[in-house]
């Protein structure tokens, strides 16, 4: 048996990430100074920030910039305002998109960003001066040839128009491709609101036609109503009839076994900032919903959730991991065993990055796509990645995740090699 993780706030997501790399690394064989590179972030800004707030006083925040590996192209990863957030976090996170680029093949490498900070204890205009702050120290690595950013957990639309509009007035010039997830009025793609949510319902068709299992009134529970995990409720009702029967956010979850309407809950949401008081739900913690007697389990809001000590409880027959990192190397294992087909992270939301990709494209020849065209072309990408990772995972004999790191990670390391740095 695997040994139990001894609690989930002690694991390090970074350690996490450099463990799943040594497994593929292994396989592999990857000589031994790519696999070294590979497990370390090329460069990392650390930041300082002063903040008027609106009492008068000046608050000092920190941040981060990872810009993870660049062997493949600029770097791309969200910014994360949370208040527990850690640089080894934030590294993962790097890690993470780097692999993401590359599985789904797009010209890429991999970054992420963080600032410690309680966003929902501030105001939209300390939230604006942030953001501004922010862009004023990590700027100068930005840029469309360079690194480009993205909403990520807590981080938003309107979050990254402050943050252009800053870039804008240091380079004296609009150059929206320097970061995506912008509204559309400043060169927003179509397709980017759900493209985390709808790549994952990409993935979890191709997973239910392998596995032979009928989508509609298929229960499922979603963690997380945020982004990714509300779309998630709105497309897997609307594009496959899922039935929803319990969703949750930081406050706790619901169940209703008759199924979550999306417009319902995502009104009582707008209207109370929670899901939890839904009419007619039972109330559910966020523990419980994971081990509920289903079929469809969409971990979308933290990492580290599905652990060793829980991950033997768990029902669900298929694993749509919108959150990153939220199933531990250990939990893992036993989901193998306990034969859970699990979509692994940096497969299932990898939506998001795509259709930011097809932002920075379109941001570049100033020409914009049709939403039909995002969606034919994302679902090319997500369906070709799945297959890759699959048909990987039935060559070697592995889980869903490892067979991802095996595509990604020979990608990442053939340009780095071609490039002769290794
Ligand atoms: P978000 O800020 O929109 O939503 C986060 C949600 O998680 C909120 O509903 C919040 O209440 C909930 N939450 C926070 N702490 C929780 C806890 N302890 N237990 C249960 N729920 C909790 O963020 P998002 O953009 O939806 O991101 C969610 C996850 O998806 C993150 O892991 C993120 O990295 C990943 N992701 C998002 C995107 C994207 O395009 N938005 C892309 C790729 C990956």
């Amino acid at each position: 048996m695997a040994p139990p993780e001894s609690s989930e706030t002690q694991i390090n997501p970074f350690k996490v990430s450099q463990q799943q790399l040594d497994e593929a690394a292994k396989v592999l064989q990857l000589d031994q100074a790519t696999h070294e590179l590979l497990r370390w972030p090329l460069r990392e800004l650390h930041v300082t920030l002063p903040v008027k707030m609106d009492d008068g006083s000046t608050k000092i925040f920190h941040g981060f910039r990872v810009q993870y590996n660049d062997a493949r192209g600029p770097t791309k990863g969200g910014i994360r305002y949370h208040p527990s957030e850690t640089i080894d976090t934030v590294r993962a996170l790097a890690a993470w998109m780097t692999w993401k680029c590359a599985l789904v093949d797009i010209p890429l490498g991999g970054a992420k960003g963080g600032v410690i900070c309680n966003p929902k204890a501030m105001s939209q205009g300390e939230i604006e001066r942030l953001s501004r702050a922010y862009i004023r120290q990590v700027g100068r690595i930005l840029g469309l040839e360079k690194d480009v950013p993205a909403p990520d957990v807590y981080t938003n639309p309107q979050i990254m128009a402050w943050m252009a509009d800053e870039y804008a007035f240091m380079q004296g010039h609009n150059e929206f491709g320097m970061i995506t997830g912008k509204p559309l009025i400043l060169g927003g793609s179509l397709g980017r609101g759900d493209a985390t949510a709808r790549g994952g319902m990409y993935c979890l068709r191709e997973a239910s036609k392998i596995l032979a299992i009928e989508l509609k009134d298929t229960s499922t529970a979603i963690q997380g109503y945020g982004n990714a995990g509300s779309l998630a409720h709105k497309l897997g009702s609307e594009l496959f009839g899922l039935k929803i029967v319990a969703v949750s956010d930081s406050k706790g979850g619901i169940f209703l076994a008759d199924g979550l309407d999306y417009e319902k809950v995502s009104a009582h949401k707008r209207e109370t900032g929670s899901v939890v008081g839904f009419a007619g739900s039972k109330a559910i913690s966020n523990e419980e919903l994971l081990e509920l007697e289903i079929d469809v389990l969409i971990p979308a809001a933290l990492e580290n959730v599905i652990t060793g000590s829980n991950a033997g409880n768990i029902k669900a027959k298929i694993i749509v991991e919108l959150a990153n990192g939220p199933t531990t190397p250990n939990a893992d294992k036993i989901l193998y065993k306990n034969e859970v087909y699990v979509i692994p992270d940096f497969l299932a939301n990898a939506g998001g990055v795509t259709v930011s990709y097809f932002e920075m494209v379109q941001n570049s020849y100033g020409y914009y796509w049709e939403e039909s065209v995002i969606y034919e072309r994302l679902d090319k990408k997500m369906t070709d990645a799945f297959h890759a990772v699959h048909n990987a995972a039935s060559q070697h004999n592995v889980h869903n995740r490892l067979a991802a790191y095996l595509v990604a990670v020979t990608r990442v390391a053939e340009a780095v090699k071609v490039r002769g740095w290794t």
